[in-house]
């Protein structure tokens, strides 16, 4: 077996001088936003373009997501691909529109993590029972692994039940918006747990 240095493949690379430097060693944090009723008008299963709408300054709060230096990373359960109800090929489209969109406003949507799966679907390979469907957290793990972020400095905001779940699963903080079905989650909620009116408001109190 040919044994490599990995101090001299880092030089060779220049990874060891970014690392110097500290850019790429350091430990972010994020915004893990809900996609529907949240970041966007809840629509039931969103399949058009036409129907793509931020909730009220969404794209502000992106950009002041950004000025505190979070990430904003999207997890959204989209059953509707196991439901045979949307291809994975446009829910795609849609993330690249939902992006091209807050870039429109200057603003950026960092990345999209979806769980495509529902045991009871009718499409294979996503009718199973998955680790990554919200409440489970499966999909923070994925994007903490991806984009290295510390989930303790990082924060869940939703409008369900499964948001607030979600965010108790992985111990960290965790904040209701009342957008989308968020109204009947906070009459439903037994505890307490921070709210605010949408993404926005949220967003202004850091
Ligand atoms: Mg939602
Ligand atoms: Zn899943």
């Amino acid at each position: 077996m040919l044994a490599v240095d990995a101090s001299s493949l880092e030089n060779a690379t220049g990874l060891g001088d970014k690392r110097k430097k500290g850019t790429n060693n350091r430990m972010k944090k994020a915004v893990f936003l809900d996609r529907d009723g949240t970041l966007i008008e809840e629509v039931g299963y969103l399949r058009m373009m036409e129907d793509l709408r931020f909730t009220p300054r969404a794209a502000d709060a992106l950009r002041m997501f950004h000025a505190h230096d979070y990430l904003n990373i999207v997890i959204t359960n989209q059953s509707a691909v196991a439901r045979g109800l949307l291809s994975p090929k446009s829910l795609n489209k849609i993330h690249n529109r939902l992006k091209g969109m807050a870039k429109d406003e200057d603003a950026r949507i960092d990345d999209i993590f979806v769980c495509p799966h529902f045991p009871e679907g009718r499409v294979a390979p996503y009718n199973i029972e998955c680790d990554c469907r919200k409440p489970k957290t499966g999909l923070l793990h994925q994007a903490a692994a991806k984009h290295h972020i510390d989930l303790q400095q990082s924060i869940v905001v939703g409008d369900k039940r499964s948001d607030l779940e979600l965010g108790q699963n992985a111990g960290i903080r965790t904040v209701l918006v009342l957008t989308g079905y968020g109204k009947g989650t906070k009459e439903a909620w037994p505890e307490p747990i921070e709210i605010f009116p949408n993404l926005y408001e949220f967003a202004k109190s850091l």
